[in-house]
């Protein structure tokens, strides 16, 4: 699915990423974790194309492709999600509203009609109960006064709706509630399949107790310099980074 080689990147001649590697396979859940300014962010908007990062050295494949050249929407189009992707906040513009936008700009880009609104419909309420999300929520105005859990079911239903290939969430370092925490753990477990493959990045351990991940990373100074499987993150829990930066030296 995605296969990372050699990545260096840097921000305004600042080299942030250094060399990293990695490979996701479909079907997998893989977790990003490391300290404050390890670079993790900064990998998830390079995967999405955002145009603030130059990629000085590596490869970046989707499916065998490489992608380092596309623009972020052509990426999108590719079955590339990032969360927080999307606009913050557009008053007027209803939940629903602004995903059938997406969905009909993808299939336009792919050279497809609109999808038929009744299929629509369908495709909303089959995610939406799957996702357990209100009908009212789905008429409110996009992220307009939105709580932190709110945010983050939008976000998923946008996930739901788009059915990515990868899926990349940037859970940032700002403090998630134990609701938001659920509904982004909840919604990972449900969408995943055989055919998807999904990074989560998080500063924090327990995310990771609702979303089982198959392999956890650690990303220190713009590397990976540790993988494993989910019994990684609890050994982070425990001892913290620290032990790790000692046995890089
Ligand atoms: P993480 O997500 O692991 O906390 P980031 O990818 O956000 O780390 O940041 C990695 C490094 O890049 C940090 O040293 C940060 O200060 C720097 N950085 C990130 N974005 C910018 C930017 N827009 N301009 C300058 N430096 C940046
Ligand atoms: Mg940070
Ligand atoms: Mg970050």
């Amino acid at each position: 699915m995605l296969k990372i080689e050699n990545l260096h990147a840097s921000i305004e001649e600042k080299a942030i990423l250094k060399g990293l590697n990695i490979e996701v396979k479909a079907g997998e859940v893989h977790a990003i974790m490391g300290p404050n300014g390890a670079g993790k962010s900064t990998l998830a908007n390079i995967i999405a194309g955002k145009e603030d990062y130059e990629v000085t050295d590596g490869t970046i494949e989707l499916e065998g492709e490489g992608i380092s050249e596309l623009a972020p929407e052509e990426r999108a189009h590719n079955g590339v999600f990032l969360s927080f992707q999307y606009p913050v906040e557009i008053p007027g513009v209803s939940v629903t509203n602004f995903i059938k936008t997406a969905i009909n700009e993808t299939r336009k880009a792919k050279g497809l009609e609109d999808m038929p609104a009744k299929d629509m419909l369908k495709m909303i309420r089959e995610k939406s109960e799957l996702l357990e999300i209100d009908r009212k929520f789905l008429s409110r105005s996009l992220n307009e006064g939105f709580s932190g859990g709110e945010k983050k079911r939008n976000e998923i239903f946008q996930m739901a709706m788009l059915e990515p290939k990868l899926a990349i969430l940037d859970e940032t370092d700002s403090g998630l509630d134990i609701d938001a925490l659920r509904i982004v753990a909840n919604g990972v477990n449900k969408l995943k399949s055989k055919d998807n493959a999904v990074i989560v990045i998080t500063h924090y351990q327990r995310l990771l107790d609702y979303i089982v991940p198959d392999f956890v990373h650690v990303l220190h100074d713009g590397k990976i310099v540790k993988s494993g499987d989910a019994s990684l993150a609890l050994e982070l829990e425990a001892k913290g980074y620290d032990w790790i930066k000692q046995e890089l030296v």
